[in-house]
């Protein structure tokens, strides 16, 4: 039986990005970006000041102090948005507001809390001249240019996930566009006789179909656009019926869950034989060991376990990658953690995933497993803020020893 890294390996080796397109960069946030960005600009874009206050030369207030104040002349007044026209000459401020350009001649800022000035009222005029009370250093409360980035710099890589801080520094370089890639289309089907949709009234040997909307959520998280295809019967005309949509729509991959065990009505993995190919059908791991791979008319295929909890393991540990793959990112998407296992933990030396809360003991994130760690048991899940991943071949790990784990 394929491990979980031989299993990976073979699954992401079918995949490559989707292709790219340009797109305005309001709609461009949680997209990935298939261009390298390259600064046109300094950032800063001017030296400005970071306080409100009074930009001077630092050599005029090398005397000050609380009880031998420097006074100087102000001579101009800078609010944020405006372009100083005169330079300081020796013995001259300048009024100046956060954000704004330094005036020429001038190389720091007194806070406006370090002069006699009190009048903050909106709208007030700058005084005729200004009382230093202490001494400022060179540059001191100067933001200068390209500080930050210089023209020319890398700044974002190809590859790259645009989240909140990529769209603000996108913005201030003036990228008004950005090639991003497409969003992969993913199609996702539940299969079973007993499974009901969430709104039907529940009949004997019925569960209600939770892994659609579970599954559901968690392909929506990647960023990919969804194509519901429901509940499929088990027979190998209804599995192929919600298949074929999902080949009508040239999808980029197909998710489903169940039927790819050794059951007596397990269709599904039937159907991909006979209408593509299945690579796999089980991984060396738990939960989530019947866990298919393969493609339905030349569409990627992974059939994630029926059971609700590994259902959800398998796509974490499947699907997340590979939706990134397809999604241009450059990393896996996900980052690993060392906790230290706050109690003994047994596992039968397959590749584990455990549901599991941390919290901080002594200064160290430690980890409790949270209740019944059966593949059907959601409400461990729920409860759970880890999977804690115990290696294969591990039967035991003690307590007060550290484990990998996947903050979820
Ligand atoms: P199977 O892989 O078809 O043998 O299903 C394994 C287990 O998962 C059974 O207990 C099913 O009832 C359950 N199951 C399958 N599909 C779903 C679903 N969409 N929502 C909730 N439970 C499911
Ligand atoms: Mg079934």
């Amino acid at each position: 039986m394929l491990s979980v890294e031989q299993a990976c390996t073979r699954i992401l080796s079918h995949f490559q990005p989707v292709a790219s397109e340009s797109i305005p960069l309001s709609q461009a946030a949680n997209r990935i970006l298939a261009q390298d960005i390259i600064a046109a600009d300094d950032l800063p874009l001017f030296d400005n000041s970071s306080m409100d206050g009074f930009a001077l030369r630092a050599e005029d207030s090398s005397s000050a102090a609380p009880a031998s104040r420097v006074t100087l002349r102000v001579v101009a007044d800078i609010p944020a948005g405006s372009s100083p026209t005169i330079p300081l000459a020796p013995g001259e401020a300048a009024r100046i507001m956060t954000g704004a350009p330094l005036p020429q001649g001038a190389n720091a800022v007194v806070p406006v809390e370090d002069t006699d000035f009190n009048n903050r009222d909106a709208g007030s005029a700058p005084p005729r001249e200004v009382q230093i009370t202490r001494a400022l250093k060179p540059g001191e409360n100067v933001r200068p240019r390209g500080m930050d980035v210089t023209t020319g710099d890398v700044v974002l890589h190809k590859g790259s996930h645009i989240n909140a801080q990529a769209a603000g520094i996108l913005a201030m370089l003036g990228y008004a566009r950005v090639e991003v890639h497409r969003k992969p289309h993913v199609a996702l089907m539940s299969s079973g006789d007993e499974l009901l949709p969430v709104d039907a009234p529940l009949a004997p040997g019925k569960i209600r179909d939770s892994n659609s909307y579970m599954l559901a959520a968690l392909i929506e998280s990647t960023g990919a656009d969804l194509l519901r295809l429901g509940i499929a019967r088990d027979t190998r005309e209804s599995v192929t019926g919600l298949l074929e949509q999902a080949a009508e729509q040239h999808v980029d991959l197909i998710i489903s869950s169940a039927g790819v065990s050794v059951g007596a009505y397990d269709f599904v993995k039937e159907v991909i034989e006979s209408n593509g190919a299945l690579d796999f059908w089980r991984v060396n791991m738990r939960p989530g060991k019947p866990l298919a791979f393969g493609n339905y008319r030349n569409i990627p295929f992974i059939g994630l376990p029926g059971n609700p909890v590994s259902a959800f393991v398998g796509f974490e540990v499947f699907v997340r990658e590979t939706i990134g793959r397809l999604s241009g990112l450059s990393n896996g998407g996900r980052y690993t953690v060392r906790v230290r296992c706050g109690e003994e933990i047994r596992s039968d030396g397959r590749e584990s995933y455990l549901r599991a809360t941390i919290h901080e003991q002594d200064g160290v994130y430690t980890a409790t497993l949270t209740g019944h760690q059966g593949s059907g048991n959601l409400l461990s899940l729920v409860q759970a803020d880890a999977l804690l991943i115990i290696p294969a071949g591990v039967k035991c790990v003690p307590a007060g020893e550290e484990v990998n784990a996947w903050l979820i």
